[in-house]
């Protein structure tokens, strides 16, 4: 379904974890991120695409690499991809496609094009690196600690801040790569707030935003996430479950992740 949509910006969800898909145009190109996930969402993006391109270059840029946001890059063969250095150099890529593999098998899946690990033509990998594409200005930041190549973007223009898997509004952080770097992360999460004043943030699940104190608040709760996670790990005191539960509704599908938070932590400390 399409979740948001202005002249020059669409924001396609899909059914599965509210996955984000976005799609920013100006009269020079087409920026199209993260194209997912089921094969049906992949083909009604891709003829979005194709209906309001009329010959302009496409961009692909993506957020990071964990399977569910990577799966459609062979659906835009002639697109040029932008991502994180570490989303070339550090991510396991064998890994990422077998969960593609594995998700599509499971669910009887088929994709009327090829499953392959993004080729990136640009990779970012400076704080504030700025890329500057036909009429369009993007500004990065690599952003670790969910995975190794998390990236922040923002599209000047508009005052998009691009987040993936960060500041979402019905997950809490998920760590799979290090809690140190999530925290710092969200320190650079909320210098970017303060002094680039985001007009869009649009995170990898869940509802875009465009009010500043709800960008403030997703980065309370994530800090907030962090900080019980680090005391009921190290100090042993007891998570309060009653107040998470409270912010995320998604119950049932976010207990084996806040548990596996645990235990990440947990395996952190002990070296
Ligand atoms: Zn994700």
């Amino acid at each position: 379904m399409i979740q948001y949509k202005t002249p020059g910006i669409c924001i396609f969800e899909s059914a599965l974890y509210r996955t984000t898909c976005t799609v920013i145009e100006t009269p020079g190109l087409v920026l199209l991120v993260d194209p997912n996930w089921l094969p049906h969402e992949v083909a009604r993006a891709r003829e979005y695409v194709r209906v309001i391109r009329r010959g302009r270059p496409l961009w692909l840029l993506f957020t990071h690499s964990d399977f569910d946001h990577i799966l459609g890059w062979k659906a835009f063969p002639d697109a040029k991809v932008i991502a994180s250095r570490a989303f070339v150099h550090q991510v396991d890529q064998e890994q990422a496609l077998e969960e593609i593999r594995k998700f599509d098998e499971t669910h009887y899946l088929s994709r009327d094009y090829a499953v392959e690990y993004p080729e990136v033509d640009i990779e970012i990998h400076e704080n504030g690196q700025a890329l500057e594409l036909e009429d369009m200005r993007l500004q990065f930041w690599p952003a670790p600690g969910h995975t190794a190549c998390g990236l922040f973007t923002l599209v000047e223009h508009a005052g998009i801040w691009i987040a993936g898997d960060y500041l979402s509004n019905v997950e809490f952080p998920f760590i799979t790569f290090s809690t140190m770097a999530y925290e710092q992360t969200l320190e650079l999460a909320r210098q970017l707030a303060g002094s680039h004043h985001p007009r869009l943030l649009i995170p990898g699940h869940g509802d875009a935003t465009k009010n500043s104190r709800e960008i403030q608040r997703r980065i309370d709760e994530s800090a907030w996430y962090l900080h019980h996670l680090r005391k009921a790990v190290e100090d042993g005191v007891a998570f309060p479950e009653g107040e998470l539960w409270r912010r995320y509704a998604y119950r049932r599908g976010l207990e084996g992740p806040h548990r596996e938070n645990m235990a990440f932590l947990a395996k952190e400390i002990k070296g």
